[in-house]
């Protein structure tokens, strides 16, 4: 038995384009994340002069909004112990890397 079964788009026309919205602004913040960490956060584009700073709040606006409206059209199943676990993580980690320089620093 081969593992390829039929795969077919979503149904629910409002659904997919939800969906479909959600994908594009998580690639267009995936973009210029990449840009502030290559080119550096309080730069610029270079052809437009766009702050990356700007940009990046821009997308993460779009993102927000676009889950947002997911989210509404799916009946909400947002885990917010679970964001909130993610959050306490990455303070932890942070504290981590704060001590870590302080003792790279002494
Ligand atoms: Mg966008």
């Amino acid at each position: 038995m081969s593992g390829i079964t039929l795969w077919k788009p979503e149904p629910d026309v409002l659904i997919h384009q939800a969906l479909g919205k959600a994908c594009e602004e998580a690639t267009e913040l995936a973009g210029i994340l990449a840009r502030c960490l290559i080119q550096g956060l309080d730069q610029s584009e270079p052809v437009t002069g766009k702050p990356n700073r700007q940009a990046l709040f821009e997308e993460i606006a779009d993102l927000d909004a676009a889950v947002q409206w997911l989210r509404e059209l799916v009946n909400d199943e947002y885990d917010g112990d679970r964001a909130d676990r993610k959050l306490n993580g990455f303070r932890r980690w942070q504290r981590m890397l704060e001590e870590d320089m302080q003792e790279a620093a002494e």
